[in-house]
């Protein structure tokens, strides 16, 4: 019976410190290694003690040892310092998954200080300027009379060689290369109108290699409803405040020309999906970015569904929402300290920042 106190488990756990749940001996425990049965088995008992105070489901124990039966209250602190040195022992339940908060009456729901109306429609597709792509990236470019000894990285040619772009030919000659003003990256003036051409003709414009932004980039959400008030549940790890819920509604409808199979069919799946932020001063930050976001489309987009491979379906589109009310077993939940700034960085990707909402208000 005494072969138990010897075995690695208990040595282990005992090298690496108090294992868990055994805080309640803390103190006036002596340590594993001087302990002699009786102490083991009054500490057992107490812990067992506990372990049925706190409800805890007990466990089966095998003695590790196999040759002799296992003193029950040793059995105990056995399973315990099991779990600790990392073997498979299991004392709390699997946590629920909680999608949804607990039910809200139409009374509880408010409206957000400071951000008017509660709903909004996708406005109108952005007025085409009438400007050629040409004219668009004038804005954006500065010609270079001595291209560097570079590879354009839209063709892979020598920027000192004419472009190598084999599509419908853009009335820009071949051999004319630009340097993009922010961010100074060179390209064939042919690559870029291709690449421009490729997209969705907003007027912006993106550097392939960097990502800088140039002009305000919109994207292809199709039509819909983003509605957002306050619940007034907290999130895990935001219990000191409210929460904001955003509700999107996206119909299914047909591809416009900005979408991948212009003229087919879409599918809209899970909608109205519900998505959650904490009621706080940042949390209202990201929902007045989001509301941009929304208004220049890039919040969906059509294409593939990376979770079930259906295509020509509506998608997220890089900005990150939570869906997982009041757990994290998706990914897609709280507590997640990190979310907000994730999500920020995100925005500002899109080219979304507080700059925009001044913007916006022009
Ligand atoms: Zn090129
Ligand atoms: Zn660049």
């Amino acid at each position: 019976r005494r072969q138990a106190a010897s075995t690695p488990a208990l040595s282990s756990a005992g090298a690496s410190g108090s294992p868990p749940g055994v805080g309640s001996a803390k103190g006036s425990r002596p340590s594993l290694g001087t302990l002699n049965r009786s102490h083991l088995q009054r500490l057992a008992i107490a812990q067992s003690r506990v372990l049925i105070a706190s409800g805890v489901p007990t466990v089966p124990v095998k003695n590790l040892t196999g040759s002799s039966p296992v003193n029950p209250a040793l059995a105990g602190i056995t399973g315990i310092l099991m779990s600790a040195a990392g073997l498979p022992v299991c004392l709390t339940r699997p946590p629920k998954l909680v999608l949804h908060p607990p039910p809200v009456s139409k009374s509880e729901i408010q409206s957000i200080p400071g951000i008017s109306h509660s709903c909004r429609k996708t406005t109108k597709k952005q007025a085409k300027k009438g400007k050629t792509p040409e004219e668009v990236l004038k804005k954006y470019l500065q010609k270079v009379r001595h291209p560097p000894d570079e590879d354009c990285t839209i063709c892979m040619e020598r920027l000192s060689a004419p472009s190598g772009y084999k599509g419908p030919q853009p009335a820009v000659k071949p051999d004319l290369v630009g340097k993009l003003v922010k961010c100074s990256h060179v390209f064939h003036l042919h690559c870029l109108v291709a690449m421009y051409n490729n997209g969705n003709k907003d007027g912006s414009l993106q550097c392939p290699t960097c990502k800088t932004i140039y002009g305000v980039k919109t994207g292809t959400q199709p039509p819909g409803k983003m509605e957002y008030h306050i619940i007034p549940h907290a999130l895990p790890g935001h219990a000191d405040c409210k929460t904001i819920r955003i509700i999107y509604n996206i119909p299914p409808g047909v591809q416009g020309p900005e979408h991948p199979n212009p003229g087919k069919s879409f599918t809209a799946r899970g909608f109205p999906r519900h998505c959650y932020l904490p009621d706080s001063e940042k949390g209202r930050k990201v929902l007045k970015l989001l509301l941009v976001a929304w208004d220049r489309r890039l919040i969906f987009a059509i294409g593939t569904s990376s979770t079930t491979g259906e295509s020509d379906t509506v998608i997220w589109n890089e900005i990150h929402h939570k869906t997982e009310f009041g757990s994290n077993l998706t990914g897609h939940g709280y507590p997640d300290i990190n979310y907000l700034d994730n999500v920020l960085a995100e925005l500002a990707a899109q080219g979304i920042t507080e700059e925009s909402l001044a913007q916006e208000k022009d």
